[in-house]
Parts: C-alpha cells; sequence; structure tokens
C-alpha cells in the first residue's frame, strides 16, 4: 500500500536517507527500529511529504506522492502521531482531540470518532474539560494518539509513543496498538524499545545511517541478533 523506492533526502545540503527502500503492507504493523540518528523520524517526515525527496520515489497505492502536498497525503488516509506529544496546552482535552477533526473529510464524523476516542482512551474522558498542558506525559500522549486517529486514518505512523514514560503507561500505549492493529489498520511504528514492539510487530526493518540494516518478518526475527546489528551501528 506504501512503497518506498530507493529514497534519497535530508535537509537542505545534508542527506539522511541514502537510498532506503521498504514495503508498508495493508492491514500490518511494520516496525523500525534502530539507534539514534538513523533517520527514522526522516523516513516519516518524507511519508508525509513533509521533506523532499531529491532521488527516488514514494508511492501510495500505487501513485507518487512527490510534488504531493501534506494536507493531500492526509486526505488519502495517511497520518503521523509525531514523537514528543505536541498538544496544545490552553485547551481542553476535548478541544485538542477535535483538531484533529478539522479536516474537511472527516468533519462529518466527528463526534461518532470521538466517542471511538473516549472509548479507546477511556482516561481522556474522564478529563475531557482539563487543559491539556496539565495531563501526565502518557495521557498526553494519548492525546496525542487520539488527535491522529480522529483523522479516520488508513495508515498510521507513530514515532516513539513510549519515549520517556512509565513502564506501567508504556503497557497501555502498546495495548492500544495492539488493538488498532486487530481493527485492521496498517501501523508504522517507529520504536528503540525493540522488545515491546515486536510483540506488536508483523515485520521489522532496523535502520542505520539512513539506510535498510535489516528486513525481516517478525516472526524470524532473532532479538539477539537485531541487538548486535542495533548496536554495531552505534560503535
Ligand atoms: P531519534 O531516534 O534520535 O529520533 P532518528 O532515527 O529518528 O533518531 P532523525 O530524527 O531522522 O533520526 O535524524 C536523522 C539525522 O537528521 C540526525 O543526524 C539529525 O541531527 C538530522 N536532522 C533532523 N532534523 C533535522 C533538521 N531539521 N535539519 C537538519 N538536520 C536534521
Amino acid at each position: 500500500m506504501l512503497e518506498v523506492d530507493k529514497l534519497r533526502a535530508g535537509y537542505g545540503a545534508i542527506n539522511i536517507l541514502w537510498d532506503l527502500s521498504l514495503t508498508i503492507r495493508e492491514g500490518q504493523t511494520t516496525v523500525i527500529v534502530g539507534p539514534n540518528g538513523a533517520g527514522k523520524t526522516t523516513l516519516l517526515r518524507a511519508i508525509m511529504g513533509l521533506i523532499k525527496a531529491s532521488r527516488g520515489d514514494i508511492r501510495l497505492n500505487g501513485r507518487t506522492t512527490a510534488n504531493r502536498a501534506t494536507w493531500d497525503i492526509v486526505h488519502d488516509g495517511v497520518i503521523m502521531i509525531p514523537e514528543g506529544r505536541l498538544v496544545f496546552r490552553d485547551m481542553t482535552v476535548e478541544d485538542n482531540l477535535m483538531m484533529g477533526a478539522f479536516p474537511r473529510h472527516c468533519r462529518k464524523g466527528a463526534k461518532q470518532n470521538l466517542a471511538q476516542v473516549y472509548d479507546l482512551f477511556p482516561r481522556l474522558a474522564e478529563r475531557r474539560h482539563q487543559a491539556a498542558g496539565s495531563l501526565s506525559g502518557g495521557e498526553a500522549q494519548m492525546v496525542a494518539m487520539g488527535r491522529g486517529l480522529m483523522e479516520e486514518p488508513k495508515v498510521v505512523l507513530i514515532d516513539e509513543p513510549s519515549l520517556g514514560l512509565a513502564p506501567v503507561v508504556v503497557d497501555e500505549i502498546f495495548r492500544i496498538i495492539a488493538r488498532l492493529k486487530r481493527e485492521g489498520r496498517t501501523i508504522v511504528l517507529v520504536e528503540q524499545n525493540t522488545h515491546r514492539a515486536l510483540a506488536v510487530a508483523d515485520h521489522v526493518y532496523l535502520m542505520r545511517s539512513g539506510q535498510v540494516a535489516l528486513s525481516e518478518p517478525a516472526s524470524a526475527v532473532n532479538l539477539d541478533r537485531l541487538h548486535d546489528l542495533y548496536f554495531a551501528a552505534e560503535a
């Protein structure tokens, strides 16, 4: 459904992704691991059209996304839940979630989608009138995820959702990812926590210095070997 084909991209004169190819299959959870600076976030940004390829291509359902605006890619059902739990601090939880229903195509279903988000995150329902700035890190991550889900995505790109969260909160975030997977969504998960990520993965890519160092079905991944490759990258 999403094909990254020999992608070369970066920031200005600095190139980060070096002829990187990968395939995201419909209904699957694709996990991307790799050390800091490997270019995982850069890849997600390129998929969203936030940075442009200097070579290669990204195809969504067979159609190139080159020269397409981010809003157009969102309209086609691809959304990104960025790292860092970005919330509008002075707005309530509910208003933050409703921001996700801003794109025209998902305004009609906003009420129903909000009910679904509250079903997924009962804690947010309890705090719907609370300012988002007063939430815990885990709750803010739930708002960031919930806001993304308000956009009725088919493909959800999630960047390091567990970063800096307590283990019990990480459990909850991964329970939700597992549920999204059961609902049949296509998920691309960038995660440092390889152990947890593998538990929900169908396919695993290890990225190193802007390239794919390993591509395997999750069932074939040997964690020791993955960690060896992972840490070799940092040497
Ligand atoms: P992390 O796990 O630390 O988030 P990552 O694999 O997601 O790492 P990226 O965030 O994609 O890596 O960063 C890859 C490289 O691109 C890094 O060397 C980073 O410093 C650089 N980089 C990221 N954003 C920019 C930017 N806006 N301008 C210039 N360089 C950038």
